[in-house]
């Protein structure tokens, strides 16, 4: 098989790595890449929004399967082109992508097949949205409707905070993004996340896993992009996820199918594990970041059957199999992350790292400069690793951290913790 890989992130790498250990895989492209999936990828520069010219390169190279990383382009609707020009690409349509792309729309999916979630409203004007944090009271969640990468959700303490936030959507601090917004309901419990591989019509449960937002120790400071992750979550046991199947991702692809937009591709469920049981928080329409790194490491199966099967409407036939080991992933982020990262940090010592058994390096935001490595992005560097505990892959993480010379990088030294705590007990 001829592959192409669309993405530069932790997760691309991650997805290229295993990509590139099929024994069906002929030759793998990526686009845009960075200097870690140039490892096993030959990195093309085409550009992924000109969804003419990705078709063109497909057809020129006999790309026999596409796999979409990021959220943007299947929002953008690349998987529905690619496929009315007759090529197969892994990942949901442009209207199945609005699970991620609209708040609003996934609320309202909830709301008809009595998926538990957050109670909420949905607005489009500030003084209905005001109205409604008055009914409800703090706290309370504002969310910008749309796509804001992680960062149009306000948890409001107090009404007045919510205020704040409801006009700042409306000012137009996340662009179209916030047009329409959704206040919801204040959920507490544990945060997982539960990964399922879809063809439209079944789900396949492919791992589970719990990441840091937080850019500091002890989950302090603003919230990133993720600044670690493992898996699998100790706290979603198999009655747990045999309950999310059937009260959230059946009928979610129930409701995508009699709606016309099968969900083909990798769905993320973003739970809160309440008291009165687990809740949908959110959903993404692809693997996440850091996450994909750790269900990587552990995932024992050819990738490129499963995304095919998923692909040909096949997986009610298919399984996945997992190393029944845990993986942990550190991230080293630039000086400055999230608010201003500094870019041009040299990297150096990563052929040490190589050497401790069960490691592995995901490049995220690297670039290649005059020979050496350079940070070129807010996250830089995945360092991944398997145990036979969480407590043993975060050793084994950093002590590849530590193998690492990168003076203007910095990583939270408490990855895990929730996870090490129990195993503790
Ligand atoms: P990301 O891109 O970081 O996943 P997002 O912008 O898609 O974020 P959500 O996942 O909906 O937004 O929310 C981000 C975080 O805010 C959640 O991980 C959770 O910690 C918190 N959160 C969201 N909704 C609620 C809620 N109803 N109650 C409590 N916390 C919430």
């Amino acid at each position: 098989m001829n592959v192409f890989l669309i993405g530069s992130g932790g997760r691309e790498h991650a997805l290229a790595w295993k990509i590139s250990a099929s024994p069906v895989l002929d030759k793998l492209y990526a686009a845009p890449g960075n200097p870690g999936i140039a490892e096993h990828a030959e990195c093309v520069s085409v550009d992924v929004a000109n969804h003419q010219q990705v078709i063109e390169f497909c057809r020129a190279n006999s790309i026999d399967l596409v796999v979409v990383g990021p959220e943007a382009p299947l929002v953008a609707g690349l998987v529905d082109d690619l496929k009315a020009a007759g090529i197969a690409a892994f990942g949901p349509g442009k209207i199945a992508a609005q699970l991620e792309g609209s708040k609003g729309f996934t609320k309202d999916l909830c709301a008809k097949y009595n998926i538990p979630t957050a109670g909420y409203g949905r607005f489009a004007d500030a003084a209905a949205a005001k109205d409604y944090v008055r009914q409800m009271g703090a706290p309370i969640v504002i969310k910008a409707d749309g796509l804001a990468a992680g960062k149009g959700v306000t948890i409001a303490m107090t009404e007045d905070e919510a205020f704040g936030a409801i006009d700042d959507c409306f000012a137009g601090a996340f662009g179209a993004a916030g047009a329409e917004v959704v206040v919801e309901e204040f959920l507490e419990g544990e945060e997982a996340s539960f990964f399922c591989l879809c063809d439209g019509t079944t789900a396949l449960p492919f791992g589970t896993a719990q990441d840091h937002k937080r850019v500091g120790d002890g989950d302090t400071g603003p919230n990133t992009g993720g600044m670690g992750a493992y898996s699998p979550a100790p706290v979603m046991t198999d009655p747990l996820i045999e309950q999310v199947m059937r009260e959230i991702i059946e009928p979610t692809l129930r409701g995508m199918r009699e709606m016309g937009a099968p969900f083909v591709g990798i769905l993320y469920a973003g739970l809160m594990l309440t008291k009165d049981g687990p809740k949908l928080i959110e959903y993404n329409a692809r693997f996440g970041d850091p996450e994909c790194q750790v269900l990587m490491l552990r995932l024992k199966d050819d990738i490129l059957t499963l995304l095919q099967g998923a692909v040909d409407g096949q997986l009610a036939h298919m399984s996945a199999r997992w190393q029944d080991k845990a993986a942990l992933t550190v991230v080293l982020a630039a000086e400055g992350y999230p608010e201003a990262p500094k870019k041009g940090g040299e990297i150096a010592g990563l052929e040490r790292v190589a050497e401790v058994p069960g490691v592995q390096v995901f490049h995220a935001g690297t670039a290649a400069r005059d020979g050496k490595l350079v940070a070129n992005g807010g996250r830089v560097l995945n360092v991944t690793a398997l145990g036979n505990s969480v407590t043993e892959a975060r050793d084994a993480a950093y002590k590849a951290v530590d193998l690492i010379d990168f003076q203007t990088g910095f990583c939270r030294r408490d990855i895990g913790w929730r996870a090490i705590e129990r195993e503790s007990k």
